[in-house]
């Protein structure tokens, strides 16, 4: 439905430091700088008019446009291989501007099976307050997705990996059935980053990142991305940004775009760490399940190795007990920090079925796979042999408890 860039030779580990920059262009600042500024003077009367009815090029005022969001805009459309990119507030704040620019009252939307929990609040409202009704689905053959087609189906959305039992979507199977039926395909590529997974180059039409997690890598900003085609992100950008205003600050923006210098080399360390903490976990007589989709064993490895470079940094796992043995071997761990979010330097673990997926009714849950003993892991940067041993002495002890002879 929409055309997106060709892919560039140069590679990502240079995009992420150079693209969208010209430091000529900004007295030689080696770093892009922060303009902290509401709104910007014209040099005339007539000059303001001549922006505002859009013959001119500039700025007016820093919801509409600001320049070093402008810079961040511009290297994420390179990294996602998109055409355009816009920046906002929050993650959620991203999601909304897509979904309410895609979809009129009555429309239809077909979903993978599990999302981020407020993505379904935001789903739910629309259906309550405009009738746009969800279709959830696995999408594990072209067919089941078919099924659900209608001529009312406005968009496909998409999150791959599934949190948090890291279940994937194949996105070329769902881009077949989108294109039959010219409908544009979603996909929130907050889990991956750029890095490890391009949904636009696989032939999706928009892309969403929560940048709080690994486009910031450092805990310390909440913000928004989506990549697509120009003609959409400049409807967007005079409709649900300017109109519904999730922007981003100037100083948040920067961050990302500092964050972003390090994305390969952090995603290389996440990935790599995962691995070995997954092997670890595979052999723990306290584990009964783990799920990495860098597993060889992971029933989707297949799907891993068709559209993701690695296996990224989130491995979910059961522990043999019930929820209260959860929470002891969370209580037990040394310097692993108990919070939820992910993709920081901080390695962070969590309980999702009485914390991210608090809210999902336990027949839901329990049917997407989230137990009582399923926890969380978000791989830090941190030395792999130190979250091993932490997470194994808190295994360990949790035997030791259950069974004294252990
Ligand atoms: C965190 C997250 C969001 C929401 O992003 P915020 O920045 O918290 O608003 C959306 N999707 C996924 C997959 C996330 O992990």
């Amino acid at each position: 439905m929409m055309k997106n860039k060709k892919k560039r030779s140069i590679k990502m580990d240079t995009m992420v430091i150079h693209d969208g920059y010209d430091a000529n262009q900004f007295q030689g600042s080696l770093t892009p700088p922060i303009f902290q500024t509401s709104t910007f003077t014209f040099e005339s009367a007539e000059q303001g008019e001549r922006r505002f009815a859009g013959d001119e090029d500039g700025y007016i005022y820093s919801r509409l446009g600001n320049p070093t969001v402008r810079i961040l805009e511009e290297r994420m459309a390179q990294l996602e291989n998109g055409e355009a990119a816009l920046a906002f507030g929050s993650g959620m704040a991203a999601v909304s501007a897509v979904l309410i620019a895609l979809t009129k009252a009555s429309d239809h939307i077909i979903c993978s099976q599990g999302i981020y929990g407020c993505t379904f609040g935001l789903l739910s409202m629309m259906k309550e307050k405009y009738h746009i009704h969800t279709d959830f689905t696995p999408m594990e053959t072209e067919e089941q997705i078919r099924s659900l087609v209608r001529p009312e189906t406005a968009l496909i959305y998409v999150e791959t990996p599934i949190n948090p039992t890291m279940k994937l979507v194949d996105l070329e199977l769902v881009v077949n059935v989108a294109k039959e039926y010219d409908i544009p395909v979603v996909v929130d590529n907050t889990f991956s980053s750029p890095y490890l997974q391009q949904p636009l180059t696989i032939g999706c039409d928009i892309v969403i990142h929560s940048a709080t997690k690994y486009i910031g890598g450092h805990g310390d900003v909440v913000a928004g991305l989506v990549v697509g085609p120009k003609d959409f992100l400049d409807e967007v950008s005079v409709t649900t940004q300017k109109d519904v205003g999730g922007i981003i600050s100037p100083f948040d923006a920067w961050l990302l775009l500092r964050g972003l210098k390090t994305l390969p080399v952090r995603l290389d360390r996440h990935c790599s760490n995962a691995r070995k903490i997954t092997e670890m976990l595979k052999e723990h007589p306290m584990v009964s399940k783990v799920y990495y989709p860098g597993d060889p064993d992971h029933p989707d490895y297949p799907i891993t190795k068709k559209q993701m470079k690695q296996g990224g940094g989130l491995v979910s796992f059961e522990i043999k007990g019930d929820k209260q043995d959860a929470q002891k071997f969370l209580n037990m761990l040394n310097f692993i920090p108990i919070a939820v979010s992910l993709g920081d330097a901080e390695t962070l673990i969590q309980h999702p079925a009485t914390m991210t997926h608090a809210v999902v009714p336990e027949e839901s849950r329990l049917k997407m796979g989230i137990t009582d003993q399923l926890i969380r892991l978000s791989v830090g940067l941190e030395a792999w042999e130190d979250i091993c041993d932490d997470l194994k002495q808190a295994l360990d002890e949790l035997a030791k408890m259950k069974n004294p002879a252990y």
